[in-house]
């Protein structure tokens, strides 16, 4: 009767180890393997008569092996637990992803614990390590943060001109207005604003405005250098940080920016459509107290060349005194 009991319970115990939606893995001193439960038989397609007794970084040569040896040696000699997350090591085994939903994953993510076993000397003898399916948690979480990023860059850019809208560019000078107020190296900041635009919206209308408003970002875009933020300020205004730039190299910029502007023009249904822009520079100062000062500064300066003519520039050096 006891007999048939223990019988019994062992054909449970086997049943459960087999069918847990877990994989169950014992190896030895020797990193030899000594029992491997179902699921590993399936995702491995390794039967567990082809896995005992055998190395297992033989049997995976994916494995790191000096990795996961100083991860089980801890278990041995601490007799501690220890964790691996999907997160810092993808996946200990290397299985095929095989789940519908979860397609977008080309192999299984591994959350694992390596579980110190003792014999009736105390020793750890040999090691277990559980196998945890995470496929789905770590594909959701990636989603996510894809997503994240995506509407983090949505929310930071013009949709038509892909440019910088106006509230992330702003944050960004600020950021360097605060910079260059404690390293007190040269900024400059310029801004220009298409001349007469209202005429090209009158005379072909609001589409072709817009097209406008995209030539120019992408004339201004082969212009620009890494480290130059651009940014669309409003309707047919533009702005854009050069950083690490004093006003000699400012005005070179503005000069060329200007010119490429005059003389590419663009076509839109056989019309040939000429742009001219007008354009104010403003190197950081001392004298500015908030980020916004230093705008104005700019703004003035673009003021001045639409009142002396247009389609110049003007750096705010030059005006202020007689502003
Ligand atoms: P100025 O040389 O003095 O700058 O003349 P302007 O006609 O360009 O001046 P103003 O600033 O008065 O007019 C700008 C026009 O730009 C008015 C507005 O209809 C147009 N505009 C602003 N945003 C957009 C836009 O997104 N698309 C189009 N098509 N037009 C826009
Ligand atoms: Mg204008
Ligand atoms: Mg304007």
């Amino acid at each position: 009767m006891a007999a048939d009991l223990e019988m019994n319970e062992i054909h449970w115990l086997m049943d459960m180890f087999n069918t847990v939606d877990v994989g169950l893995v014992v190896l030895d001193r020797n990193y030899k393997v000594c029992i491997w439960n179902g699921f590993m038989e399936n995702h491995s397609g390794l039967l567990p008569s082809a896995v005992k007794d055998k190395d297992l970084f033989d049997l995976f040569p994916s494995i790191d092996e000096k990795w996961f040896r100083s991860k089980s040696e801890s278990v041995f000699v601490l007799k501690n637990r220890s964790f691996t997350i999907w997160e810092q090591q993808p996946y200990i085994f290397r299985f095929k992803n095989y789940r519908p939903i979860t397609g977008k994953a080309d192999y299984m993510y591994q959350n694992a614990t390596f579980i110190p076993l003792t014999n009736t000397l105390g020793e750890v003898s040999h090691i277990c390590i559980i196998i945890y399916d995470v496929t789905d948690v770590a594909v959701n979480k990636k989603e996510l943060e894809d997503l994240n990023k995506r509407l983090e860059q949505v929310s930071q850019t013009d949709s038509l001109t892909q440019l910088f809208n106006r509230g992330h560019w702003e944050s960004t000078l600020h950021q360097e207005f605060l910079r260059v107020k404690r390293s007190g190296g040269n900024s400059t900041l310029l801004m220009f604003d298409i001349d007469h635009f209202k005429k090209v919206n009158d005379e072909h209308g609001h589409s072709c405005g817009d097209e406008a408003l995209r030539h120019l970002s992408t004339l201004l875009k082969t212009t620009l250098r890494e480290t130059d933020i651009a940014g669309r300020y409003g309707g047919e205004e533009f702005v854009v940080t050069l950083l690490d730039t004093d006003k000699q190299g400012a005005a070179t910029f503005a000069e060329r920016l200007r010119a490429l502007i005059e003389t590419n023009p663009f076509i839109y249904k056989n019309a040939k459509i000429e742009l001219t822009v007008s354009i104010g520079l403003a190197g950081n100062s001392n004298d500015f107290t908030r980020h916004e000062r230093w705008i104005e500064a700019a703004d003035k300066a673009l003021y001045y060349s639409k009142e002396h003519g247009r389609n110049r520039v003007t750096a705010y050096g030059d005006i202020k005194n007689d502003a």
